[in-house]
């Protein structure tokens, strides 16, 4: 088992020197030390940084992914366990993701709570992800996220407490199972698996800019201009309910696109579908100005996908075929997931 560390709450202490500020700053052995019992499996440590995810890139991201298939690329090793950040593990679990090409189990987990508070959830929830990494229920599954006995798969997964200790949930996905602090484990159904897309490397290319631009009432057409001024490739813009905007945001993106940004709609709606329905600068007018609906996919996760797919260098069309897969509601007994069609709401 290898056990990759990046930093995040789980790794943070108080620290007199950042004028009080609690940072991450234990190593990935420190961490490993602070469980209550022995691990079931030998773990390998591989210190990749120690951040917190507030702080991440897209490269950064990538880098965790590339130091997966690395660990993964030693046929011994059973499965991996990422320690992270709880504020963006919700990207860097899509990513990876989005990107794995292997049976064997790739773990999330983090703490809400710092390494050195009265109680901290840390231990517990990295015991529970080496059980989870190391065990068959996990394998085939993709990438999951394994948090105060909950397990999620990485798709559709989302930050839904800034403290609360049941700090996911995964409102259009559904959670995968639960694992209980002796590491019994119970999977549900099977989350169809998507054909994996290539990582790029480092160094592939041009870094595109991907903005994130919202809507919400009264809002002009300046930011979106302004990320377009800046020389974004593409913006998900975070649209009202649906999928909506307004006249003034939907004639500047009419502009951007037709100028060929790529721009996504996703929704800042907790759950459900982007669906072009409405005029006056709604979902319907919005698709008709060229913008992608995200599907399902809210807009932390509309952003790694469409930083992707344009280091990628995907057009807009092969963008949109990509999203209508990745955003689609998986199909009850589907026979065929990793093939899955393009799903039609
Ligand atoms: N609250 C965060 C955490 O759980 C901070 C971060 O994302 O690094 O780690």
């Amino acid at each position: 088992m290898v056990l990759l560390a990046t930093g995040g709450t789980i790794s943070s202490r108080v620290q007199p020197a950042f004028g009080g500020a609690t940072v991450a700053i234990d190593r990935g052995e420190q961490i490993l030390g602070s469980l209550r019992s022995q691990p079931p499996y030998p773990v390998r440590v591989v210190d990749l940084f120690h951040e917190g995810s507030y702080l991440l890139t897209f490269g950064d991201m990538a880098d965790i992914c590339a130091k997966i298939a690395d660990a993964l690329s030693d046929p011994l090793v059973m499965g991996v366990v990422v320690t992270h950040g709880t504020d963006t593990m919700e990207e860097t679990a899509f990513l990876a993701d989005l990107t794995h090409d292997d049976p064997r189990p790739v773990v999330f987990t983090g703490a809400q709570r710092p390494a050195d508070s009265a109680e901290p959830d840390g231990p517990g929830n990295l015991s529970r992800a080496i059980a989870l990494a190391g065990s068959a229920a996990a394998r085939e599954r993709g990438v999951l996220l394994c948090f105060a006995g909950e397990i999620f798969p990485a798709r559709g997964v989302r930050k839904a407490q800034t403290f609360d200790l049941h700090a996911f949930t995964n409102p259009d996905f559904g959670q995968a199972g639960f694992i209980s602090a002796a590491g019994d484990i119970q999977m549900d159904d099977v989350l169809p698996r998507l054909d994996p897309l290539p990582l790029p490397s480092a160094g592939d290319g041009d870094d595109p800019r991907v903005d994130l631009v919202a809507a919400y009432p009264g809002a002009d057409s300046l930011l979106l201009l302004a990320s377009c001024g800046a020389g974004a490739s593409g913006v998900v813009l975070q649209a009202t309910g649906s999928g909506n905007a307004n006249r003034v945001m939907c004639q500047a993106i009419a502009d951007a696109t037709a100028a060929g940004v790529v721009i996504v709609t996703s929704t800042r709606v907790q759950a459900g579908p982007v669906l072009p329905v409405y005029g006056h600068g709604g979902g319907k007018d919005l698709a008709t100005a060229g913008a992608i609906p995200s599907g399902l996919l809210k807009p932390s996760q509309a952003l790694v996908l469409l930083g992707l797919l344009l280091r990628l260098g995907m057009d807009r069309e092969q963008i949109a075929q990509t999203f209508a897969r990745h955003g689609a509601h998986p199909q009850p007994g589907s026979k065929s997931p990793r093939t899955q069609s393009i799903h039609q709401y």
